[in-house]
């Protein structure tokens, strides 16, 4: 099922940890961000798509997490697109094969067409289709080469995996040199947007409405400073306020804390 958030926009949630898929309208078909989850949920998509005889002109990915790089073939053969940085960790990563099981990847999964994205050039400000502009805004934070989508004219703000209502921050702990201050630099880039976001599209949770972007934005923040200062969060994501579901976001937050505290005790 295809929701409207914005005048062509639309949203398709999956099962899988409220994941969201974006449909933008263009004048010759549609652009789709992070196509889905589930097999037939995507195979869902594709079909409700021709419903609505919108083709697919393109895909983007936000960022090359196994669960933002998938692909059916029923959505046809657009190019697939995602920042050169997110191309080429998505390449290297991907080289010897995906082990499903130790990235606690659902057997609902097909991951025939996994990652075949292209790199747009480095610097690429706007994704290349004929459609609503929209601006690239990269930067370092959840992953290589993440990036969040403003559709300008429709005041969306496609987060990837940021500004999320369920899911805490989750740093970039493999690559990068200085992920505290990678993400708050992030957050800080997102905050610069926010007067122009009338609508934020998480890719875990809940879509949030105008006065959600500086709240969310407030509330990664807060949870990074508590992270990279070693305390424990008042966070709603984390501990018996969390979503249903959701409590396993404790065990992801007790996770980065033993990591930064062995990134800081590690010798150089
Ligand atoms: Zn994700």
């Amino acid at each position: 099922m295809l929701t409207q958030v914005a005048e062509g926009v639309l949203i398709h949630e999956s099962e899988f940890c409220q994941s969201n898929a974006v449909v933008v309208q263009g004048r010759a078909g549609v652009l789709l961000i992070d196509a889905g989850v589930h097999e037939d949920e995507i195979a869902g998509l594709a079909s409700d798509l021709s419903d609505l005889t919108q083709t697919i002109a393109a895909g983007f990915s936000t960022h090359p997490h196994w669960d933002h790089l998938l692909w059916h073939t029923k959505l046809g053969p657009a190019p697939r697109y995602g920042t050169a940085r997110c191309a080429a960790t998505a390449r290297d990563r991907l080289s010897g094969g995906i082990d499903a099981r130790r990235f606690g990847i659902p057997e609902q999964v097909s991951l025939d067409l996994l990652g075949l994205i292209t790199g747009l050039p480095a610097e690429s400000t706007r994704i290349p289709w004929d459609g609503p502009e929209i601006r690239i805004i990269e930067h370092q934070a959840h992953a290589p080469g993440h990036a969040a989508l403003l559709i300008e004219e429709r005041g969306v703000l496609v987060a990837g995996d940021m500004l999320s209502d369920v899911l805490i921050p989750m740093l970039d702990l493999n690559s990068a040199a200085d992920p505290i201050e990678d993400y708050l630099a992030a957050l800080r880039l997102f905050e610069g947007l926010a007067g122009d976001v009338d609508v934020v599209v998480p890719g875990h949770g809940s879509v949030g409405g105008a006065d959600q972007v500086r709240a969310r934005i407030d509330q990664d923040r807060a949870y990074v400073q508590v992270l990279r200062d070693g305390q424990e969060p008042s966070d709603p994501r984390v501990g018996p306020s969390a979503k249903p579901g959701w409590e396993w976001v404790g065990n992801v937050h007790a996770g980065q804390l033993q990591r930064l505290a062995q990134r800081s005790g590690a010798p150089d």
